[in-house]
């Protein structure tokens, strides 16, 4: 059976080991995604990123860094900064970098199950289909050499991008 699995809904309020944040370099919340996550978290969340920002002055597009999970049924929180969209070629790599180094901070925090919202497809305006093949493509990889990793859930939050993902995973 497949560890990756697609779902519409909001991702504040999902069970997993860890949900990824669609963040910013500055890390003090923001709208879409993130401000629903602090908004659900509470403030131990930002309490942590603030703390982050003073060890290490924020966190660079590509990067991640966790946190608590505060009062969502998550554990941790993985904050991931994904690129503004501009049309260039180095906005792919920064957008597979987000996704790769979620991962490589889900496994090495012990987490197994993650679920990713649609990294930099809302105020980023990176293409949603270009997201959607980057998105599934890395974590595919990523998988394939790592096997404590349990469940990753893309959990697309517009119907768009449901059925881009849904597509392309029926297929894989
Ligand atoms: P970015 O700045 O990286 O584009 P946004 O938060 O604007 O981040 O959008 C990223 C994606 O998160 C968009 O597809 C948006 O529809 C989605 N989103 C917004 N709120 C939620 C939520 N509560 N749960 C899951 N996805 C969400």
């Amino acid at each position: 059976m497949s560890r990756i699995e697609v779902m519409q809904g909001d991702i504040t309020t999902l069970a997993m080991d860890a949900i990824v944040n669609a963040a910013n370099t500055s890390l003090m919340g923001g709208g879409g995604v993130d401000g629903a996550i602090h908004r659900a978290g509470g403030p131990q969340i930002l309490e942590e990123c603030r703390k982050i920002v003073a060890r290490q002055g924020g966190c660079p597009t590509g990067e991640a860094v966790i946190t608590t999970g505060g009062k969502l049924k998550a554990r941790y929180v993985i904050h991931t900064v994904g690129p503004v969209w501009n049309g260039k070629a180095k906005e792919d790599e920064l957008l597979t970098r987000a996704y790769e180094n979620s991962l490589r901070v889900a496994v090495e925090n012990g987490v197994k199950t993650v679920a990713f919202p649609n990294i930099s497809t809302g105020v980023y305006r990176f293409p949603k289909e270009r997201a959607a093949d980057i998105a599934i493509g890395t974590v595919q990889r990523f998988l394939e050499h790592e096997p404590s990793l349990e469940k990753v859930i893309f959990c697309c939050f517009d119907a768009e991008n449901l059925a881009l993902y849904q597509a392309r995973l029926s297929k894989s």
